[in-house]
């Protein structure tokens, strides 16, 4: 992985490491006349999100390889910051990075900063939601199965906001459900669009 550099200009620029971000700056590390890219993203490893649902019902050991394992030996400049800010006619992007705001000017970016879990605009959500990030505490996937296993055997409220990762969460974990409701992800019993009564046993299989 190579240092980032004292100009600040860049033929092509990637915006955040997640499995695009990562994939396209290792495709631009290829043999091209490229000689000045950089990946830039937030944190130094690269998260493995795939399954990370899976933690509802069992420990998942989380999957965080470095992404200076992935840029060893690439013309690629890892710059760790935050993106704040993209100027698409400038052709510049600013970034924190370390505390201070640093200008990058760039010919091409590629704008892979992905999604993360709004705490802020839903109410409610930074106090009571759980979340499928990798981290540890009380809103995080590990106290969730806690609380799952504790209340083995008696009825407790489960509400999932389904998009495609709730809909895998449902199925990875087993869920079942009441049987009334509009519809149903398949080979489940869970209801969409509405909440419902869960169990949790020590099986992992909810009825
Ligand atoms: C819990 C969960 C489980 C999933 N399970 C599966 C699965 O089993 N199978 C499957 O196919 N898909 C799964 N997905 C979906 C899959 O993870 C996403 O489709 C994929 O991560 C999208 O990749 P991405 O590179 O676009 O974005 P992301 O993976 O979100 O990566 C974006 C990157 O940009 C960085 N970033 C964001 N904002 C900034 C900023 N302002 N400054 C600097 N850096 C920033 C982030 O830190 C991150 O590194 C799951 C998603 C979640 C949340």
């Amino acid at each position: 992985m190579a240092k980032v550099a004292d100009t600040l200009g860049y033929e092509v620029i990637v915006l955040g490491a997640g499995y695009a971000g990562l994939m396209a700056a290792l495709g631009l590390a290829g043999r091209n006349r490229l000689t000045r890219i950089a990946l830039v993203s937030r944190d130094e490893e690269f998260v493995e999100r795939i399954r990370l649902q899976e933690g509802v019902s069992r420990t998942v050991t989380t999957r965080m390889p470095p992404l200076a394992d992935f840029l060893a030996n690439t013309k690629v400049e890892f710059i760790r910051g935050h993106v704040e800010a993209l100027d698409a006619v400038k052709r510049s992007v600013r970034v924190g990075v370390g505390g201070d705001n640093r200008e990058f000017t760039f010919d091409r970016c590629i704008y892979a900063l992905g999604s993360r879990i709004d705490e802020v605009s839903v109410r409610g959500v930074a106090d009571h939601a759980y979340r499928l990030d990798p981290g540890s505490g009380s809103r995080f996937v590990g106290a969730l199965r806690s609380k799952l296993e504790a209340s083995a055997g008696q009825s407790i409220r489960v509400v999932i906001v389904v998009g495609a990762t709730g809909d895998q969460s449902i199925l990875a974990n087993g869920l079942k459900g009441a049987r009334s409701g509009p519809t149903r992800p398949r080979n489940t019993n869970c209801d969409v669009g509405r909440t419902h009564r869960v169990q949790s046993s020590r099986e992992k299989t909810w009825v």
